[in-house]
Order: C-alpha cells, then sequence, then structure tokens
C-alpha cells in the first residue's frame, strides 16, 4: 500500500509528498478519521487529491494511504429503496450527523437476502448474465448478475436460502484456470460507463404525466432533458412530480447542492405515497443520493455521476431507468470551487475548460441499451440548471444545450403568473418529437403530430399578435387573428396549465391525454371553418360548453371517458347551431 505526507490543504483539496507509487484517481484514506479522496494530479515528488468529506482537523504531517484501486462505489441489492450520501454510503439515524455522514463513520452493513439461483453448477457464463434473483420484502424482486469483464463456469453454486450479500454465491472458472467469487455486489468505479452490448434508438416515450412535455416536448427512453429555469420557477417542484409519476421502474433522485429541507420533504413524501401503477410505495423503486448545501463540496462532484453509475447498475438488469438531478448547476459550482482550489486557468463565468466535457460525459450515458445479456433497458437523464438570474446564456446553460435532446425552459413571467408547469412553449424544444409521433399513432392518437404542431403554430402566432393587441386593441384585430387569441387562450389555460397540486389532474394518463387533445384539436379546426363562415370568435368563446371545455383538466377525471364523449357531442351541436344561425341571418339579409 503506498503512502504519502500531507503538506498543504486548502478546502477540499491536499497536496501531499508520496512516498510510493499513487495512479490517477486512486482511492486513498486521510488522517486517522481515514477521510475519503481521490488522487485527481501527480507530478514527481507531490500527488493533489481531491477530498470528500470535511477536511477539518486534517493538518501537514496528517498521513495518507492508497488503497489501490480507483474510488469505487457497491452495487447490489440493497440499494432500491435507499437514501445515500455522494458516494453512495447509506444515510441512516445511526451515521447522520445533522445533516450529513459522519467521516470514517460508515462500515458496509451486511445485509442477507433470499437468494433462488437460475443457473446450475457447469454452465459457461458471460459477463451480464444473470445467476439469480433476490426476493425483497418490498416486492421487487432484483437480478444479481455476473459483474461486467467477470466470466467463466460455474462452481459451487449454493442452494436456495438467505445469504449475506458479501458471501460467495458461486465461483466462475477462466479458460485459464483463472477462480473468481461472485456474491450479491460488485464494486465498480463511478466514472467509467458501464458497459452494454449496443446503443439503439429508442421510438418510446418515457411519459411523464406532464401535458407539456409528453405532448409538445416529448422525452424518449433514453433521452436527455434540461430544466433551466431562475430561483423560484418551478425546477424542483417538476423534476418531483416527473419522480412520482413518470413510468419509469427505477428513479434514481440526484439532491445535488440545493437545500438540506426540501429533500427531506422529498423523503417525507415518498415513504407514503403509493405508485399508482403498482400500489406499493414510490420510495421501494427510488434511491435517493443526497449531497445537499451543507454537505461537503467535493462529494457533490462526485454524487452525479455515482447517480449515473445507480442508474446503469439497473439499466444493466433490464430496467427503464430515470435520473432526476436538481442541480447541475450546484454541482458545476463544486467544480469551479475545486478547480479554483487546484489554481487552474479559469473559462467562461470562472468555470474550468473542462466544463463541456464533463457535462458531455454525464449526459453521454443516457441510452437505450442492449444489455450484455440480451435484454433491453435504458438510462433517462433529466437535470435541473439554475442559471444565476436566469440568463440562459451562462456557460452551464449554454453548455448543456448542446448534449441534450430536450430543453424545457422555465419561464419566469409564466411562473410569477402562477402558470404552472412554467415551461415556455416558444422557449423550448424536443428533437425526439418526431420519433415518438409514430407511438402516439400507435397508440391510437393519429392525429398527435398534426395536433402537436397546430398548437405550437399557434402559440407562436399568439406571441406576434399579442403586442398588436396591446397597441391597436384586440376589438380593432381582424376576426382570424382574434380567433388565433382564442385558440392560444384555450390551449394555454385548458390544456398545458396542470397543477402538481391537483388531486384529478396533477398525472393524467396517456390515454387522458390523447383524449384532450383531440377534443381541442377537433374543435380548433371546426371553429376555423366557422369563423370563414362569418361567425365571429367572441360568439363561439362565449358558448357555455367551450367555458366546460376551458375547465375540463379540472373537471373531468382519468377514466370518465363517457364525459369526454358528452363533452365533444355538446361542442359539435353548439358548433352546428352557430352554423345554423349564420346560415339564417344571411338569408334574411339576402331576402331584405
Ligand atoms: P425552483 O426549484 O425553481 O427554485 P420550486 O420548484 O421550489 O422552484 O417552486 C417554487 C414554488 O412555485 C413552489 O413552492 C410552488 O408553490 C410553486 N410551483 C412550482 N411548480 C408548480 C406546479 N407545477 N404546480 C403548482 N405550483 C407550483
Ligand atoms: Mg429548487
Amino acid at each position: 500500500m503506498s503512502r504519502a505526507i500531507t503538506e498543504w490543504v486548502s478546502g477540499p483539496v491536499i497536496r501531499a509528498r508520496p512516498e510510493g507509487t499513487f495512479v490517477m484517481r486512486e482511492a486513498v484514506r486521510i488522517g486517522e478519521k481515514g477521510l475519503l479522496g481521490e488522487v485527481i494530479r501527480i507530478k514527481q515528488s507531490e500527488i493533489v487529491i481531491q477530498v470528500y468529506e470535511d477536511t477539518t482537523g486534517i493538518r501537514p504531517g496528517s498521513l495518507i494511504e492508497g488503497e489501490g484501486q480507483p474510488l469505487s462505489i457497491r452495487l447490489g441489492p440493497g440499494i432500491l429503496g435507499g437514501t445515500f450520501d455522494g458516494l453512495l454510503r447509506p444515510i441512516t439515524e445511526v451515521n447522520i450527523d445533522g445533516a450529513w455522514v459522519e467521516p470514517g463513520s460508515v462500515k458496509p452493513v451486511h445485509e442477507s437476502y433470499y437468494f433462488i439461483p437460475q443457473i446450475t453448477n457447469g454452465n459457461s457464463l458471460k459477463a451480464g448474465a444473470i445467476i439469480g434473483v433476490v426476493k425483497s420484502d418490498n416486492g421487487r424482486d432484483q437480478h444479481i448478475l455476473i459483474p461486467p469483464k467477470v466470466h467463466g463456469v460455474v462452481e459451487d453454486l449454493v442452494t436456495e436460502g438467505n445469504y449475506k450479500d458479501n458471501e460467495t454465491l458461486c465461483f466462475l472458472t477462466g479458460e485459464d484456470g483463472s477462480r473468481v467469487a461472485v456474491s450479491m455486489v460488485h464494486n465498480w468505479s463511478v466514472r467509467v460507463p458501464r458497459p452494454s452490448l449496443a446503443r439503439i434508438p429508442s421510438d418510446e416515450p418515457m411519459l411523464t404525466g406532464q401535458r407539456i412535455i409528453d405532448c409538445l416536448f416529448p422525452i424518449a427512453r433514453g433521452g436527455k432533458a434540461a430544466i433551466p429555469g431562475g430561483f423560484g420557477t418551478g425546477k424542483t417542484v417538476l423534476l418531483e412530480s416527473l419522480a412520482k409519476s413518470c413510468n419509469a421502474d427505477v428513479i434514481v433522485y440526484v439532491g445535488c447542492g440545493e437545500r438540506g429541507n426540501e429533500l427531506a420533504g422529498l423523503l417525507e413524501e415518498f415513504s407514503q405515497l403509493e405508485d399508482p401503477s403498482t400500489g406499493r410505495l414510490l420510495l421501494e423503486r427510488t434511491v435517493l443520493i443526497a449531497n445537499t448545501s451543507n454537505m461537503p463540496v467535493a462529494a457533490r462532484e462526485a454524487s452525479i455521476y455515482t447517480g449515473v453509475t445507480v442508474a446503469e447498475y439497473f439499466r444493466d438488469q433490464g430496467l427503464d431507468v430515470a435520473l432526476m438531478a436538481d442541480s447541475t448547476s450546484r454541482w458545476a459550482e463544486a467544480l469551479r470551487e475545486v478547480s479554483g482550489r487546484l489554481g487552474e486557468l479559469p473559462g467562461e463565468g470562472g468555470y474550468p475548460a473542462y466544463l463541456s466535457s464533463r457535462l458531455a460525459d454525464f449526459y453521454e450515458r443516457a441510452a437505450k441499451v442492449t444489455t450484455l445479456n440480451g435484454d433491453r433497458g435504458s438510462v433517462t437523464l433529466i437535470g435541473a440548471v439554475s442559471p444565476p438570474s436566469g440568463d440562459f446564456s451562462e456557460p452551464v446553460t449554454s453548455h448543456t444545450r448542446r448534449y441534450i435532446r430536450c430543453f424545457w425552459a422555465l419561464d419566469v413571467h409564466r411562473a410569477q403568473a402562477r402558470f404552472y408547469p412554467a415551461i415556455h412553449p416558444l422557449h423550448s424544444y424536443s428533437t425526439d418529437a418526431d420519433l415518438l409521433a409514430r407511438w402516439w399513432h400507435a397508440e391510437g392518437c393519429t392525429r398527435w403530430h398534426e395536433f402537436r404542431l397546430r398548437f405550437l403554430t399557434l402559440l407562436d402566432e399568439q406571441a406576434h399578435l399579442e403586442r398588436m393587441a396591446r397597441i391597436i386593441g384586440k376589438d380593432a384585430m381582424p376576426a382570424h387573428q382574434r380567433f388565433v387569441l382564442m385558440c392560444a387562450e384555450l390551449i394555454n389555460e385548458g390544456f398545458l396549465r396542470q397543477s402538481a397540486f391537483s388531486e384529478i389532474d396533477r398525472s393524467p394518463s396517456p390515454a387522458r391525454q390523447a383524449v384532450m387533445m383531440r377534443i381541442i384539436g377537433n374543435f380548433i379546426l371546426q371553429s376555423e371553418e366557422l369563423v370563414e363562415k362569418g361567425v365571429t370568435p367572441e360568439a363561439i368563446s362565449h358558448l357555455a360548453v367551450f367555458r366546460r371545455l376551458m375547465r375540463m383538466s379540472e373537471d373531468i377525471a382519468d377514466g370518465e371517458w363517457e364525459e369526454f364523449s358528452e363533452l365533444a357531442i355538446s361542442l359539435q351541436k353548439a358548433m352546428q347551431e352557430l352554423v345554423d344561425a349564420e346560415a339564417d341571418s344571411n338569408q334574411q339579409q339576402e331576402g331584405v
């Protein structure tokens, strides 16, 4: 084991004199408490270490010991449903001190799980193959896989029963006679993406239960999205809504540098809420990685990679995983702080020059893949970005934009008007949308693509017309323009507005979203015809049934399909009456 002696300490950075060889990214233990650190720079006579824990008490002379392996996390069946710090050490009442894990206090706890083998001795297995399942009390069975890079013929397989997670379940003997013990857990370096057989294009959406996302700016499974927004525009509420209602099998929620009480609130809520699709507690499908603003800054830098690695671990079991990070700006600030202490030359906004490539490394790990054992799995990444004073041209937002496919821009004016979710339809985009039109089509929403474009066009036209309406007054505008304003109002208020706190509307099913989209889309097409025939937009918007249309998101719940059809029929009838009345008055005029 190599050793080094501390010479200089500044916050999370230590310079030390090595006595032995260290390698880049090697994990080290520092001082009596055994603080965890990582070698990030090496010179002949000096190593530089980034420390993931509070360095109070470390002084020149403190001893550093190399661990001979890169900083890695322990992956196994105990992760699902747990709460961890940035290095995947469990946060429990025992080791929690105030809000963070006490340095060096976390010894791995080896829990027992009920293991059922699914192979037999003599089987020749490749890396990533399933050797069996672990039955959990919480009803979520997990596959135990052979870790990447290990393969061979199975020997000494245990029988079904309870085993500690670090007990050997079998040995694998390779062609060269090497013998590797396989248990339920294995270590993986957080900065190295876990291998898969192939990336596959995704043609299936990850449904979020937010109409503005699913219908206007959808995200594919294995996709990547950014949620930029100034302070208080609703990033956290949106991410939490997604974590609650998106249709992923596993959620990894990384609370990164944001307020600790928010995360405590989330934990509390998740431990009570049920997952509507399974009836089990939401917490049981969630992994919470907490590195709040009061916790050591360097661990925040690692927490993002820890989160993706955990997500990839579940992906390799053939699951669809969604990772939410709140917020990547705080992560970038951690990067900046450590870089500053290292004396590196600052780039744009004081961030290190490698900010962009680090962001790319993170978002690159989103994918739908064929796993090593031939299964399908995906990791979808969603990162909040909190640009200072809401300026989207700042470095973190602008670099993030280069690597994501969905951009859900939160707008401060919408948030101030309490229009939620405050995603601005003209500043947002999704490059997955064309790909996903086919999915909606197959689900029976045959005009999804057409309606989506129509909605976006109307909202775009509204932006231009509103300016004019302010100058010349709405009444002076031609009927067609007043029609556009009426439709845009309907789309905004009746379709896009959706409260995260409404019992009925907080996570509509795709079927309900499709019905609402169809009713509004058809209504727009029909009223356009009416306006062409001479009916005024005001005559339409004053219909009693128009008000019902506006309120349908709050009034008609999921599954009440008859009420939706009744509304559609009433609309049809009322519009026909308008046409007839218009024809009558034309006839009368002709008669005169
Ligand atoms: P940020 O994380 O961007 O600073 P928050 O997510 O904490 O902002 O949102 C601030 C406040 O805005 C919330 O406390 C809530 O009252 C309101 N809010 C945000 N999003 C929604 C929503 N979808 N529905 C209802 N209220 C919301
Ligand atoms: Mg927030």
